[in-house]
């Protein structure tokens, strides 16, 4: 719901009024200006529950991280039993050296980690040592790609050209960055043509999900791949959403092409604040020389580690992906249909762990294209969806996880068609 309380039952209403009186816009983050504004007590497996007693079926998931649904207890125990001895000692432990472990053993091609707190600061990381290692300054980036808040890679389009994105925004920090339209790879070649002995690295969503879901092109990875090799730059992932949901090796196992480092946040810890930063040695080495710098107090700490530890040992031991796999895919196909019986171009379009719904019908393979879909209708959908008890964000994104089952899919479904009956 925008900022309109309008609709919130009592308690929410006293919070909210509380909450905008001390924080700015009532949240934390401005992701959440838009979006429900009911207040949580609590959430378990795929439910969320209100203060005021609704509750809702969880397609959002915290922006991606709860792959393991809410309170995964086998995560919250660990968490809770680790930070018993300390949260955090300025020292090196036992839990970072088998969350390291666990990260590579599970992404296979990395040799290396750093952890940190957030998405953000590891894409920062990646930028930095792409640019220490090769002394090169220019990073070639996509259209409608997210990759933090940070001055460097927060963009929008103004006047039909991409910029600065906010007030305050140093659109200088910017200058280093060539944005190029996603699935075009002979653009991709031209440019590394042209200025490739200035091009430090290619950084992507490996599968675009953030905006809505675009997956790469055949081929189109490993042209990027073959590009950045050819012409000695860093490919990076931005595996934020990606890294552990669509699978234990994420986008760069799902379409076989390894990259040179990669982000990862979200799934990796069970709904815990972890990022990581992973790479090939002969990058990652440099961090390790004080070459080039990475710090951060929280970095590794007890409860980060015992979380990533926790949740990959759960993704090794009881996979959930055939079982989110199958939820998705029947969830898509019962939007469709429920687009379908009551006469709306709904496009239900992605994979199943992370779709995207939407009207239109437009072929969609960049971030303009998608444009061309009917989003603002979603968007208004997607508060009749919140009426009626399903936790969705407005552009259309919809998470799946490993605790949605038969249950969810039928209170989704049948909320999905109470709200759709609503709109038309
Ligand atoms: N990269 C991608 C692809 C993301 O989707 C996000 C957040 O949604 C980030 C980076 C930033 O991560 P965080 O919000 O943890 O800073």
């Amino acid at each position: 719901m925008s900022s309109d309380s309008s609709r919130l039952l009592p308690r929410s209403e006293e919070l909210r009024e509380r909450a905008l009186k001390r924080t700015p816009g009532g949240v934390h983050s401005n992701v959440r200006l838009s979006g429900a504004q009911d207040f949580i007590a609590r959430a378990k497996g795929a439910w969320l529950y209100s203060v005021d007693g609704r509750d809702y079926v969880d397609y959002l998931l915290g922006q991606g991280p709860n792959f393991l649904g809410h309170a995964p207890e086998q995560v919250v125990d660990a968490v809770a039993e680790a930070c018993r001895g300390g949260v955090i000692y300025g020292g090196q432990h036992e839990l970072e050296v088998r969350a390291s472990e666990l990260v590579c053993r599970a992404l296979g091609w990395a040799d290396m980690v750093r952890f940190g707190v957030s998405g953000t600061e590891s894409v920062q990381g990646a930028l930095r040592l792409a640019r220490g290692a090769t002394g090169r300054t220019k990073v070639v980036r996509f259209e409608g790609h997210y990759h933090g808040w940070l001055d460097n890679v927060l963009t929008a389009v103004r006047d039909g050209k991409w910029g600065a994105a906010s007030a305050g925004q140093l659109s200088s920090h910017l200058d280093d960055f060539i944005v190029l339209s996603w699935n075009d790879a002979d653009r991709l070649a031209a440019v590394f043509e042209e200025e490739g002995d200035q091009i430090a690295a290619v950084i992507t969503e490996p599968v675009m999900i953030n905006a809505g879901v675009i997956e790469p092109l055949p081929g189109y990875l490993e042209r990027m791949r073959e590009l950045c090799t050819r012409h000695g730059a860093v490919l990076i992932f931005d595996e934020v959403i990606s890294g552990f949901r669509l699978g234990l090796g994420g986008a760069a196992e799902r379409y076989g092409v390894e990259p040179d480092l990669a982000t990862y946040g979200k799934a990796i810890a069970g709904g815990f604040p972890v990022s990581a930063l992973a790479g090939r040695e002969s990058l990652m080495s440099r961090l390790g020389t004080g070459e080039v710098n990475h710090s951060g107090t929280f970095n590794g700490s007890v409860m980060a580690t015992a979380a990533v530890v926790a949740t990959l040992t759960s993704l090794f031991e009881d996979p959930p992906y055939e079982r989110v796999a199958k939820h998705g895919n029947t969830l898509m196909i019962g939007l469709r249909d429920i687009g379908q019986e009551y006469g709306l171009p709904l496009r239900v379009a992605g994979l199943p762990p992370a779709f995207h719904v939407a009207f239109g019908d437009a072929p969609v393979t960049d971030y303009r294209s998608l444009q061309q879909l009917d989003l603002a209708r979603y968007e208004r959908l997607s508060k009749a969806l919140l009426e009626n008890g399903l936790w969705v964000a407005g552009r259309g994104v919809w998470y799946v996880s490993a605790a949605h089952g038969e249950d969810e899919l039928d209170a989704a479904l049948t909320r999905f068609a109470a709200a759709v009956a609503g709109e038309v």
